[in-house]
């Protein structure tokens, strides 16, 4: 098993197909894009299924989730999920995805096995995402949302992230748009994830004002029956439930001490935390010749070093030198 120090157990592997995106997120990435990782860098698809097998077969992994940069980029995902979902013992298999493309991947992805999606949503208005995702593909991810709902990928998740003076006076207009299209929404606090570093504490729209903003709309109670075990969204009822909307804050309400997550990055690096400052080369390793036992052996090791916290708190934080789109969201 992945276990850690602290005697935290990975299960979770989240695995970036593609450092690159369609969207320009300004929590995430300058509008001119990034320069993204050259193609001899990046896993093939049969590298990430060796790796993914690996993890599922020998090291515990029971939910493995693709991420990116933007999945759907990736041409062989629905063989990657394919794969993935024949593994034995069969591991839960997600996908979080901007949703542009799902309109016509969802049914692909859903005969392939996947379980669920998650689809990242910040805004109800078509201006507004243009000005914050740099690109007029609003609908696009509405279809997309659509297309997963009734390709039976469900729960459909919805991310949001709020951002002040932009889309903070959304926060009800979203959940009530969510709840009748029948999608779970979760807010997420902003991250110092993005790479033009422009992330600031007092700019953060934080889950204690997320959930003030909220209760301008609706009456919220915590979600006490359900056990929250590892998962990061804090749920709450909406009116008494059974609606339910997740808020998860990573920087005020870090759950670190219940962590499950492993991740790999698009070119082969194991990070133990989305906040790590240090990465394991399986690529090289890989590509130089290393059995599977020593590829987990060096994987073991890897998350055995995981920290007790992201540390974003401690005067001594450093961003990761990595975006959140090259290492994996
Ligand atoms: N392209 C896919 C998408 O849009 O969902 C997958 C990758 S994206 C990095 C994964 C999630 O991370 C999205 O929900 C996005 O909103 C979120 N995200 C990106 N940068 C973030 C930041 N700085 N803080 C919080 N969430 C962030």
């Amino acid at each position: 098993m992945l276990r850690d120090s602290f005697g935290r157990v990975a299960t979770d592997l989240r695995v970036s197909l593609t450092d690159k995106c369609n969207l320009r997120c300004t929590y995430c990435m300058p509008p001119e894009g990034l320069d993204w990782l050259p193609k001899p860098e990046l896993l093939t698809a049969d590298e990430i299924v060796r790796l993914v097998t690996i993890g599922v077969e020998h090291l515990g992994i029971t939910e493995v989730r693709y991420t990116g940069g933007e999945p759907l980029l990736r041409r062989e995902l629905v063989d990657i999920v394919a794969r993935t979902t024949a593994l034995s013992p069969r591991p839960q298999v997600s996908l979080t995805s901007n949703g542009i493309g799902l309109a016509r991947l969802a049914e692909p992805l859903a005969a392939a096995g996947l379980d669920r999606v998650n689809v990242s949503l910040d805004t109800l208005d078509p201006g507004t995402f243009k000005r914050l995702a740099h690109r007029d593909r609003h609908a696009d991810v509405i279809a997309g949302l659509a297309a997963a709902d009734a390709a039976g990928l469900r729960p459909v998740k919805i991310n949001a992230v709020l951002m002040r003076g932009i889309n903070d006076h959304e926060a009800v207009p979203l959940l009530r748009w969510a709840l009748d299209q029948g999608y779970e929404l979760r807010f997420i606090e902003q991250m110092p994830l993005d790479a033009q570093h422009g992330w600031s504490r007092a700019d953060m729209v934080t889950a204690d004002e997320i959930l003030r903003l909220l209760s301008d709309g609706f009456d919220l109670t915590p979600d006490d029956l359900e056990e929250r075990g590892s998962a990061p969204a804090e749920r709450f009822l909406v009116d008494g439930g059974p609606d339910r909307v997740g808020v998860i804050g990573s920087v005020t309400r870090p759950f670190c001490g219940a962590c499950d997550r492993v991740r790999l990055t698009a070119d082969g690096q194991v990070r133990n935390c989305l906040f790590a400052t240090e990465e394991s080369d399986l690529k090289t390793a890989m590509r130089a010749g290393a059995s599977d036992d020593e590829l987990a052996e060096r994987w073991l090791a890897a998350v055995a070093r995981k920290r007790a916290g992201h540390g974003i708190d401690d005067p001594s934080f450093l961003q990761p030198s990595r975006p959140m789109s090259a290492i994996g969201g």
